[in-house]
């Protein structure tokens, strides 16, 4: 498993793998613990950085790597078709959506903390989560920005 997370200090992405220590250290000087899933089970209950126990599914896929290829390729498509090349046209545009919907079946999934956004690949696919869902979120997003207020008042 492999962890990336952002610092709570300094919010620098940090990135963690296996095999996992029980602390991290961020160039910052900030430490922290890692709740660690007990060997004896190797499926992953509960974010690793913070302990919260509401994680999401995503796929791993850039999304800027999805548009950027559409977007060539409606270039392409429009080119083609001034040049009146309408096969070769078309078979861009096709075959940069094959290529898009091949690469989302192969890329694995992330999962996602709700609360400090810590994303852990390769977890071992048995267990199951949810997809994203805003009210989750929402509420998440709340108690941060609560947290945040309290900070700065005081
Ligand atoms: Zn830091
Ligand atoms: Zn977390």
């Amino acid at each position: 498993m492999k962890v990336t997370f952002s610092c709570p200090q300094c919010f620098r992405w940090l990135s963690l793998a296996d095999p996992l220590p029980t602390e991290w250290r961020c160039d910052c000087g900030q430490t922290g613990i890692l709740h660690l899933p007990e060997s004896s089970e190797s499926v992953l209950r509960a974010c690793v950085v913070c302990g919260n126990q509401q994680l999401y599914r995503q796929k791993n896929f850039p999304q800027w790597l999805g548009l950027s290829l559409l977007t060539i390729a409606c270039g392409a498509f429009f080119v083609l078709q001034l040049l009146y090349q309408p096969a070769w046209a078309w078979t861009i545009l096709l075959g940069s959506a094959a290529l898009d919907l091949g690469l989302y079946l192969i890329v694995g999934d992330v999962i996602v903390c709700y609360r400090c956004q810590a994303r852990h690949t390769g977890v071992p696919s048995r267990n199951t989560y949810a997809p994203f869902e805003l009210a989750i979120a929402e509420k998440y997003r709340q108690e941060r920005l609560r947290r945040e207020a309290g900070r700065s008042s005081s």
